[in-house]
């Protein structure tokens, strides 16, 4: 299927399943038992990563799911991000944990977090499964466990789409041209 088109891989599934088990370990440590927790999935890039990082949480959570888009402003993105699907349950009092897949820019999760935080939560925590320090104009947006930092290059697979598609590839990769042209 992708024959041709990978110009590395950055990050492969052995890799991927032995860091995810550290953070579902150090995540089980940070909170208590009786904590009550929602771990917050930011869709559809998360989803994937959500499902590996939830069976190494040995904590009793619920899972909720928020999809978001960003408004395109012209021709830059302005930030604002619209919700598509909100989440189902209330976080009032609880411990939300947001899982992300990316952090880039940082827009998307600062708005995220801003909006959250109006529904008086008992904290939030940021997951991210990979970081694109290079590229943050947010810099007061950080993960409080980050899987991998990366360079500032575009990736796909593992949850990560491009144009839609490759979700399901099950690592991490930087792409040859030929796959935006194809
Ligand atoms: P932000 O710039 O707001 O931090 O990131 C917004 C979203 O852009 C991420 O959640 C992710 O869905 C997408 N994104 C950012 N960098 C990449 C990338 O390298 N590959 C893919 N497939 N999506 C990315
Ligand atoms: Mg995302
Ligand atoms: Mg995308």
């Amino acid at each position: 299927m992708l024959e041709g088109m990978i110009k590395e891989v950055l990050i492969d599934e052995k890799q991927l399943k032995d860091r995810i088990k550290e953070m579902g370990k150090n995540i089980t440590n940070h909170y208590n038992e009786d904590d009550e927790i929602v771990m917050v999935c930011i869709l559809r890039g998360g989803f994937i990563f959500m499902a590996d990082l939830v069976r190494q949480v040995e904590l009793p959570v619920s899972c909720d799911f928020m999809d978001v888009t960003s408004y395109e402003g012209g021709t830059t993105s302005t930030g604002n991000v619209r919700i598509i699907k909100d989440l189902e349950e209330s976080i009032e009092d609880k411990h939300v944990l947001i899982v992300e897949d990316i952090i880039d820019t940082g827009l998307t999760l600062k708005h995220v977090i801003n909006m959250l935080k109006t529904r008086k939560p008992k904290s939030i925590k940021v997951c991210t499964l990979l970081d694109k320090p290079e590229r943050r104009t947010e810099k007061e947006v950080e993960a409080d466990w980050n899987g991998f930092e990366i360079p500032n290059e575009f990736v796909i697979g593992y949850g990560l789409d491009y144009d839609e598609k490759y979700r399901n590839i099950p690592y991490i990769f930087i792409p040859e041209p030929e796959l935006y042209e194809g």
